[in-house]
């Protein structure tokens, strides 16, 4: 670049508004693969059930290191098929309850109470975000059958703790892993950690699809099956229903549009991983607590979720200067109307994180200059 060039883009970069997530940039790598295989399928007459979504089930599969891969609609219907195929299991029943992070996005909590199980919520580790492991074993009664983790914005859930006591009180562990797929705890990805797992490719997630798309994964053949039929109205042979099941099939174009940015997801997250640590080191301001990067793959930065005292106030300072940021979430699930059976709970950790957090950009689409831009805005905000 020589010096013209230079100052040009630098201007760009102070006038252009910094989006919090730029979907077309981010497909717009990926362009030309995309829009092959959506041309095949368009031609091949064919758009459920076929071969691309077989493809990318074993695609998947391996990638994640598990036996089985289902695909369906969305994420939140993974969840809720893996509760529903137990229930059909007999391994748990209406009025059952499962234990679930009160810091989590709701579809968490509404895959659980969609199938009549009642969500027990327990707190956050402030420093994570994520369950407090630790505080699992006070809420288990003779009625808990599950616990259900959230690796919430990309990072990790998991410890030796948490194994022993879904042994020790014969539980399964669902894994909510939405936000977290590529992500690794001693070498295993998220998605095998634990009895079953659901995944969203909800066009903003570190896999995303054009589109909604979900999948389920377990090394259970007999789950698997199970859910398999329950994603296909409960029939195995056409017109012969075994359950009461859904609709909730992954189109063929997405699965074909998925096999093709699952061989770019690993670049995807390091780059994140990249961003992560370039505004770890760039930050430096005792009002903003920037996230802990843990070891090895641990987090895949779904979000980069700082936090700040005065967070509404940050978030219309770096608005003003260009800067869009989301928050990740405003509202908890226990103080929802949707929820108002237990709007009573008081869940300070929980309620705090949900005051103070703000969500910067981070993704592929970004460049050194933004983040520089970005790092700077918070070193500046008084
Ligand atoms: C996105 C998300 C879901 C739901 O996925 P959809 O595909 O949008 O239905 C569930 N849990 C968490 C933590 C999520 O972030």
């Amino acid at each position: 670049m020589n010096l013209i060039t230079s100052i040009k883009s630098l201007i760009e970069i102070y006038i252009k508004m910094i989006n919090f997530l730029d979907l077309q940039k981010i497909n717009a790598q990926y362009a030309e693969e995309l829009k092959k295989v959506a041309s095949e399928v368009i031609d091949s007459g064919w758009y459920l059930l076929g071969e691309r979504v077989k493809q990318f089930e074993n695609k998947l599969a391996d990638y994640i290191g598990v036996k089985d891969t289902i695909t369906c609609a969305n994420g939140l219907d993974a969840l809720r098929l893996i509760l529903r195929a137990y229930i059909e299991m007999d391994v748990m029943s209406e009025g059952d309850e499962v234990i679930v992070p009160a810091n989590t996005y709701i579809a968490s909590i509404l895959a659980i109470s969609d199938n009549n199980l009642k969500p027990v919520l327990v707190e956050p580790d402030i420093n994570t975000y994520n369950l407090d492991i630790s505080k699992i074993e006070q809420h288990i009664t003779n009625r808990t059958r599950a616990i259900m983790i959230v690796h919430l914005y990309g990072r990790v859930c998991w410890n030796q703790e948490l194994e022993e006591l879904a042994k020790k009180y014969k539980l399964k562990i669902i894994e909510d892993n939405a936000q977290a797929i590529g992500a690794e705890w001693n070498k295993r990805k998220t998605g095998s950690l634990g009895d079953a797992a659901g995944f969203s490719f909800y066009p903003g997630k570190n896999l995303g699809a054009l589109g909604d798309a979900g999948a389920a994964t377990t090394n259970d053949k007999d789950l698997a099956s199970i859910i398999r039929v329950l994603t296909n109205y409960g029939s195995e042979e056409k017109y012969i229903n075994a359950y009461k099941g859904l609709n909730s099939r992954m189109d063929e174009i997405q699965a074909a549009f998925l096999s093709v940015k699952l061989n770019y997801l690993d670049a995807e997250n390091k780059k994140r991983l990249e961003i992560a640590k370039l505004y770890c080191k760039n930050i430096k301001n005792k009002n903003i607590i920037l996230p802990e990067i843990p070891n090895d793959n641990e987090h895949v930065f779904h979000l980069f979720v700082i936090r700040c005292k005065e967070r509404n106030r940050l978030q219309k300072y770096l608005t003003e200067n260009g800067v869009q940021t989301l928050i990740h979430y405003p509202v908890p699930p226990h103080k929802q109307k949707a929820y108002k059976e237990i709007n009573y709970l008081s869940l300070p950790i929980t309620e705090k994180i949900h005051q103070e957090v703000l969500s910067l950009p981070i993704n592929s689409g970004l460049n050194l200059m933004e983040i520089k831009k970005v790092s700077n805005l918070l070193n500046l905000f008084r």
